[in-house]
């Protein structure tokens, strides 16, 4: 797999930085409306405080997934500064422009990805 072009980092970081900020929006928006849910909890009946807690919990695991996520598009964007992006952090391979194109902020090759799905 050959090393990424300056032009191709430079199209990833925008991408990154695009996603960084939608997330970071995403996430603390979601974490106002579960805010919300816990409030209206004292206001509504039992069935209903039932749903209102599941939708709480599916909010939060969509939280944590996208906190998670943000997470991982820091750590990329450092290592672009760091001048050591698109590489696999368990076998070194280039990651590939096409497999970040997709996801920018994968840190495994799709080898690797693979094996740790399993
Ligand atoms: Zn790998």
């Amino acid at each position: 797999m050959p090393r990424l072009t300056k032009t191709e980092i430079n199209h990833l970081k925008i991408t990154l930085e695009r996603l960084k900020e939608e997330l970071k929006e995403q996430v603390s928006q979601s974490e106002s409306s579960t805010k919300i849910v816990t409030l209206d909890q004292t206001l509504i009946g039992r069935l209903s405080r039932v749903d209102a807690m599941q939708q709480q919990n599916m909010a939060i695991s969509t939280r944590q997934k996208k906190a998670f996520r943000l997470r991982k598009i820091q750590i990329a964007l450092e290592s672009i500064r760091m001048e050591n992006y698109g590489y696999c952090d368990k076998c070194d391979d280039a990651i590939g422009y096409a497999r970040l194109n997709v996801q920018p902020e994968a840190n495994l090759c799709i080898n690797c990805q693979d094996k740790a799905d399993q």
